[in-house]
């Protein structure tokens, strides 16, 4: 079951830049059934859990944290670049391949020991889940699991989510 939803990833050679193979989904995103069963088997998984909220990041976090929020019956909270959120914010610097980056939260978007299911389209590096977990953490959340749809399992982002447990629908080696 889990290979049908490969067939609905496309892959895009040398995009946004030379030597990344990006994974589109919006194949898996425009098609009602898939779409809709790919959320469902994630938050069948996430349901263990037990969470309380679920957090992701923009852009494609909101496609699928969104979606997963609404099937466990939960709120959604968004993490966004900065200068976005339009109330109090609180913010994490992240490392980029070159540089850094910031995401921030609403300060009162998570109360403190709050379950926390973060969810986002992709797992690569890491770098983008590790943050928007250090924002929820930095609220006082309580991370409980990750789920995406992809996983590139060669760039090992995985470890760097430390125990919790992770979920990929589909992975690339
Ligand atoms: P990372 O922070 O390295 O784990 O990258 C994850 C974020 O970058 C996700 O929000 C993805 O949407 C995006 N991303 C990274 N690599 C790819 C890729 N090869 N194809 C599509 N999206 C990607």
């Amino acid at each position: 079951m889990k290979d049908h939803y490969r067939t609905w990833i496309r892959d895009i050679p040398d995009f946004p830049k030379q030597g990344i193979l990006f994974r589109d989904i919006t194949p898996l995103l425009g098609n009602g059934a898939v779409y809709r069963d790919a959320i469902q088997a994630l938050a069948v998984k996430a349901e263990e859990w037990k969470p309380e909220l679920v957090v992701g990041p923009e852009a494609r976090g909101y496609v699928v944290g969104a979606p997963l929020a609404v099937t466990l019956g939960l709120g959604f909270v968004p993490v966004r670049k900065p200068g976005k959120l339009p109330y109090k914010t609180v913010s994490v610097e992240y490392a980029l391949e070159y540089g850094t980056d910031r995401l921030e939260i609403h300060e009162d978007a998570i109360q403190p020991g709050q379950r926390v299911v973060v969810a986002d389209d992709l797992l690569a590096t890491g770098g983008t889940m590790r943050a928007t977990m250090d924002l929820v953490e930095k609220l006082g959340g309580v991370v409980v699991g990750a789920a995406f749809l992809i996983e590139l399992k060669q760039l090992g982002g995985r470890d760097r989510l430390g125990d919790i447990p992770v979920y990929t629908l589909v992975q690339f080696d």
